[in-house]
């Protein structure tokens, strides 16, 4: 059957009341924007807390899917026969074709339920459920009705048209991004932070993000994959503004002046600092990361302390409790595994000591950065002099 319209549903959780229209129109606007990657024309709009997509002209059905399933806010994407209202015996047939195509064979058991958005049909929902119950017993003998645990639910919603459907693909849920305001994720080439930043999304949470390049220690391609990396989030999250920073200086300064065990954690202070004053520059009201507790040196209780301190905003983590597998899983799942493990090294891998310190003290951190005093702050302002923004999205042109 040629299913041109989905009827998009959303979890009503939080969206009652006032805030709805907010939410409503934030999803509309991230469906119009990720259907506008796909072959056809599409009109989206709402209609009695219900978003339909139409598709006009050419389309692929599947292709149409995948791009719904990346819109935080939507639990539930039904493929839709649509009716015109009228002539009720007809709507009986309608239903009866359009369960003998979708179950061809017949073996199944069912229950119809009608919904009525509009009080004013003729036909009262019980009377609806009876007559397309016996219509369907009718045409299909081997069908059985089972109102506790059938294997389908076939909905019929009058509106402004009919709607029928029994099918409902999982949607991704979570809330619309744009309903939660910004934050800045500090994207590096890994397997986490790109979660991180998905996740935080999810939660519908614009994202901004930032990546410290170390060229000529990382590759033009390192910069690529972090490019990349963001382009798969977005696809989720719509447009991304990344900042590359230049951070190869500060690294080699610090390289130079602070015990090698306390590397790390040091550059890790200094990514952060200079994180925060772009996401204050941006009007952003966190930072993102992808630590997890425990996962390597600098991720340990006390070095995500020392990390913290330097931070007035909140840093979501929210990998934090998570194991590798999980995030990996994750990774999985939104398609950035495998960018994520091309093997171009990251700045932190250069400059990483044999021997870290996995338990960082405060004081003794503070007391190496001293040795920084000189040109910092010169060097922190070149940085963000210097940087240099892309809009990432899905729809950008490949290079
Ligand atoms: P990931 O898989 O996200 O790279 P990781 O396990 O390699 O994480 P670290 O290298 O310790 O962990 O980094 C911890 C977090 O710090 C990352 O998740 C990321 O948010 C941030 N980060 C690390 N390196 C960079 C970088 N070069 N640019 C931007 N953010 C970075
Ligand atoms: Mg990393």
């Amino acid at each position: 059957m040629e299913y041109n319209t989905f009827l998009l549903k959303y979890a009503e959780i939080g969206v009652k009341g006032k805030n709805r229209y907010l939410f409503e129109d934030a999803l509309v606007r991230q469906i119009r924007y990720s259907l506008a990657r796909a072959k056809g024309e599409f009109k989206v709009h709402k209609s009695q807390g219900r978003i339909f997509a139409s598709c006009e002209g050419e389309f692929d059905f599947d292709e149409v899917v995948d791009k719904l399933q990346h819109v935080f806010g939507l639990v539930g994407i039904c493929p839709v026969l649509v009716r015109p209202r009228g002539d009720y015996e007809q709507l009986k047939q309608d239903v009866v074709a359009y369960m003998k195509e979708e179950y061809p064979d017949g073996n199944f058991t069912f229950k119809c339920f009608a919904r009525r958005g509009d009080k004013n049909y003729p036909v009262p929902s019980p009377q609806m459920n009876m007559d397309f119950g016996e219509a369907i017993l009718d045409a299909i003998p081997t069908s059985r009705v089972d109102v506790h645990d059938p294997q389908i639910t076939v909905t019929v919603e009058v509106r402004e048209n009919i709607y029928i459907y029994s099918r409902i693909i999982p949607g991704p849920g979570g809330m619309p991004v744009g309903t939660a305001g910004k934050a800045m994720l500090l994207l590096s080439g890994g397997i986490d932070s790109p979660v991180a930043g998905y996740m935080i999304g999810k939660r519908g949470v614009k994202i901004e993000a930032v990546y410290f390049h170390a060229p000529p220690y990382t590759s033009d391609r390192a910069k690529q994959k972090v490019i990349d990396l963001a382009k798969i989030v977005s696809a989720y999250t719509g447009p991304i503004n990344l900042h590359i920073i230049n951070f190869t200086d500060i690294q080699l300064y610090i390289y130079e002046k602070c015990p090698h065990d306390q590397l790390t954690i040091i550059m890790r202070r200094y990514m952060m600092r200079i994180a925060e004053m772009i996401a204050n520059k941006t009007g952003c009201l966190g930072l993102i990361t992808g630590e997890s507790i425990g996962q390597v040196a600098s991720q340990t209780m006390q070095s995500l302390a020392v990390t913290n301190e330097v931070c007035e905003m909140p840093v979501f983590r929210p990998c934090i409790g998570m194991d590798k597998q999980e995030i990996v899983d994750i990774s999985e799942k939104i398609d950035s595994y495998e960018t994520s493990i091309l093997p171009y090294e990251d700045c932190c891998t250069i400059f990483v000591a044999k021997h870290p310190v996995t338990k960082p003290v405060l004081k003794a951190i503070r007391l190496s950065e001293t040795h920084l005093e000189e040109k910092i702050d010169e060097m922190i302002q070149t940085c963000l002099d210097t940087d240099e923004e892309i809009l990432v999205s899905t729809h950008m042109k490949e290079e």
